[in-house]
């Protein structure tokens, strides 16, 4: 297995701000176990139809990338909801590198300051 070449707890969480990140049936059943709520109920509260996917997760506002998902910490810079995360994030970014992360690496290295966050611009999605 090729070695890790990126650390999420040194990142802000680009991925999570991406607009589109979908939930399968299973993850939905899921998320709404995990709050202790009817499965009609989450679906309405956590999650929207859009960009032709029939669920993907509401976001919310965030000082860093103007909107992220509605189930990340802000403050902690990472998924509130962890262990019932849809595949989508479990998966991503695979083994090996991060591109985000090869990004925030290199802004980090050319300001010289390792806690710099450079944004991206996906607020307007
Ligand atoms: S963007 Fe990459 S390094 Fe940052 S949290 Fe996501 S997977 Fe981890
Ligand atoms: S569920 Fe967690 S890992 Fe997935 S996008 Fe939302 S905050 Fe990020």
């Amino acid at each position: 297995m090729p070695a890790k070449k990126y650390d999420c707890l040194k990142c802000p969480g680009y991925c999570c701000s991406y607009p589109v990140i979908e939930a399968k049936d299973r993850d939905a059943e899921r998320i709404a176990r995990h709050f202790g709520l009817p499965l009609k109920q989450a679906e309405k509260k956590y999650f929207k139809s859009a960009h032709g996917y029939k669920r993907i997760m509401r976001r919310k506002a965030d000082p860093h990338f103007g909107k992220i998902c509605q189930f990340f910490d802000t403050k902690e810079r990472r998924c509130g909801i962890y262990l019932a995360r849809p595949s989508t994030c479990r998966i991503f970014p695979g083994e090996g590198r991060c591109g985000y992360y090869d990004f925030l690496s290199f802004e980090r290295s050319g300001q010289e300051d390792e806690t710099y966050i450079s944004t991206t611009d996906h607020s307007s999605n």
